[in-house]
């Protein structure tokens, strides 16, 4: 099963994002994130609109590879 780069949707197992404390005062357009569900880690980058998932990590710190699009 995959998952699309859809904000508020975790991109390693499809659930629902906890927002960090930045999320408002974020300046750069780019939103940090913890999984509610599986702990992954990563931010969103908003370019006007939802853009992409970056650096996104597993719930014990690994990295996922970036998806070729
Ligand atoms: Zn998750």
């Amino acid at each position: 099963m995959e998952f699309k780069d859809i904000a508020g949707v975790c991109p390693v197992c499809g659930g629902p994002l906890i927002y960090g404390e930045n999320a408002v005062s974020s300046k750069n357009g780019s939103v940090d994130w913890t999984c509610q569900d599986c702990g992954a880690t990563g931010k969103e980058v908003y370019r006007e609109v939802f853009d992409s998932h970056q650096d996104v990590r597993l719930g014990d710190g690994r990295p996922v590879p970036p998806r070729e699009t």
